[in-house]
């Protein structure tokens, strides 16, 4: 964007984040859709508690940490503004039953639930807690093997199972789009997770009722993302620059 490249301060986050929902809004409204369909989570792996709490300050409500062991480090820095109702934080990457208990301090929704046997612990966990989660079936699109998730074939009954369980409630589905350049085979797997979505919806099966978030689109794709359907894109890079190679 060559107004930005020549602008005469660089661009802070708030900025960035500014950017981001006026993509998010072009993005709806060329897809014919209403902008307030789609929010955005903002993804701040590896990004501190004082970045956290400038893009909240910024406007952003929602945001995911991608690994566990981030996201207890920076509980306790953000503990005010989640109690404050000010944000809310989804975990939005791998997760070990044995990590359920470290997860639910501080997440309220969990968008990477890949087997049953995950969402059986967080649903016990839930019961005993007395409380309720948010939880998305995760969906491998794209089939690369480096994603996880379960597939597009799998993803209907693991989520008709998932919605049964006390404790959690099904808000829909999640993937990682494709790892490609071509912007039709991107569009083919949101496509397909806006299927799994909407034949989970018409099963009418108990639990689904809830089930109408897509979360899909990152930095590079949300535009596509949006144009089928996505409901929440989670973003990263375009709001604090490129991150260090892990
Ligand atoms: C990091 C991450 C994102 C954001 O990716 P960017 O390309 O930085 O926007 C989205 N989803 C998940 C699961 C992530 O780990």
């Amino acid at each position: 964007m060559p107004a930005s490249a020549t602008s005469p301060s660089p661009r802070t986050i708030a900025d960035r984040y500014a950017e981001v929902v006026a993509r998010v809004s072009d993005a709806a409204h060329a897809a014919g859709r209403d902008p307030a369909e789609v929010r955005v989570l903002v993804a701040t792996k590896t990004q501190d508690a004082d970045a956290v709490r400038e893009v909240v300050a910024a406007g952003a409500t929602l945001i995911g940490e991608n690994r566990v062991q981030e996201l207890t480090a920076k509980a306790d820095a953000i503990a005010d503004l989640v109690a404050a109702g000010a944000v809310t934080v989804h975990l939005i990457g791998p997760l070990q039953r044995n990590k359920v208990n470290p997860v639910l301090a501080t997440a309220t929704g969990v968008e990477s639930v890949d087997s049953l046997a995950l969402a059986q612990a967080l649903s016990s966990r839930c019961v005993r807690d007395a409380r309720t989660l948010d939880v998305m079936v995760q969906v491998n699109v794209s089939g690369e093997a480096t994603k996880s998730g379960t597939t597009p074939d799998d993803a209907p009954d693991l989520a008709l199972a998932v919605a049964t369980l006390p404790g959690l409630r099904l808000t829909g589905f999640m993937t990682i789009g494709a790892h490609t350049r071509d912007a039709a085979t991107v569009r083919a797997g949101f496509a397909r997770l806006r299927g799994v979505r909407d034949a989970v919806a018409a099963s009418g099966a108990p639990g689904t009722e809830h089930a109408r978030e897509l979360s899909m689109g990152m930095s590079s794709d949300l535009e596509l993302a949006v144009g089928e359907g996505a409901t929440v894109v989670r973003v990263g890079t375009a709001v604090f620059g490129a991150r260090p190679p892990a």
